[in-house]
């Protein structure tokens, strides 16, 4: 805690990795902008089956299960500190990114778990946030991975934007590219999850996969502490670019956000009922 000098490094650090070039894959503005509809309750039916099978999936679905949510980055200064992560050194925290008006990643990854977190808990999930506020400095990067593992997560999810070129528009998921002896077994489940929260969010938002990086709105890495130190399946999301005009209009809009939290919901219940 008390180390909270030192020089801040890894500029955007752990996640909003964003010195990634171009690789303009040519205007992935697939609109393909389903309002989030669906059931009487506002949950969309994980098969877009509709009928009674959604009726019954809305009700208590996520009984038993618990989902930890990380709010990336932290509202209180950054500490800083390097913390080992299982295959080097990372930043305990970081900043994190703002769009051009002023809106923090961290204030962002806040509004939106607390929106994820109510709709999760409405299908009957325990969930626990990894930071209790958006004004103290949170837990290190390594802290954050243990809370998913102390509570035995069923899924973990981190919420982030991304501070890419302003060019570069679309969101992106961010599965654990497994470190020999560390997570290796939560590999597998963790792509599944990663998949439905990737296949979810594209539909219930409308976003298009990230033109700038990855394939398919999937990145795999093994340099994010939050990954390489959990035990428990864990993904990293980064909603949209932030330093993106398009996309930056989409993360400051609560109603947007709103459709943002209902979609991970879908996918998390996707993935955790098997549907
Ligand atoms: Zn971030």
């Amino acid at each position: 805690m008390a180390n909270g000098r030192k020089a801040l490094a890894l500029a955007l650090g752990s996640v909003a990795v964003a010195s990634v070039g171009l690789v303009s894959c040519g205007g992935s503005e697939t609109p393909t902008a389903e309002p989030p509809t669906a059931g009487p309750n506002g949950e969309r039916s994980p098969n877009g089956a509709g009928g009674s099978e959604s009726h019954r999936q809305s009700a208590a679905s996520l009984k038993g299960k618990t989902i930890v949510l990380d709010p990336g980055h932290n509202g209180g200064p950054v500490k800083g500190h390097q913390v080992f992560v299982g295959n080097g050194y990372k930043a305990c925290d970081t900043s994190g990114t703002s769009t051009d008006a002023g809106y923090s990643e961290h204030a962002f990854a806040w509004d939106t778990s607390q929106r994820l977190q109510k709709a999760l808990r409405a299908q009957g999930a325990k969930v626990v946030l990894t930071r209790p506020n958006d004004t103290g400095s949170g837990p290190c990067v390594d802290e954050r991975a243990e809370i998913g593992n102390e509570n035995k997560a069923d899924a973990v999810i981190s919420i982030h934007a991304d501070g890419a070129a302003a060019s570069g528009r679309g969101f992106h998921v961010i599965k654990p590219k497994p470190v020999k002896g560390l997570n290796e077994e939560i590999a597998a489940p963790s792509s599944r999850l990663g998949d439905a929260v990737r296949d979810a969010y594209r539909s219930g938002t409308g976003m298009p996969y990230a033109n700038y990086i990855g394939t398919d709105g999937i990145t795999v890495r093994d340099d994010l502490g939050g990954l390489n130190m959990s035990k428990v399946p864990k993904i990293f999301i980064e909603t949209g670019n932030m330093r993106n005009k398009t996309d930056a209009a989409k993360l400051s809009d609560a109603g947007f956000r709103q459709r943002m939290a209902v979609s991970m919901a879908a996918g998390l219940t996707r993935y955790l009922t098997g549907g």
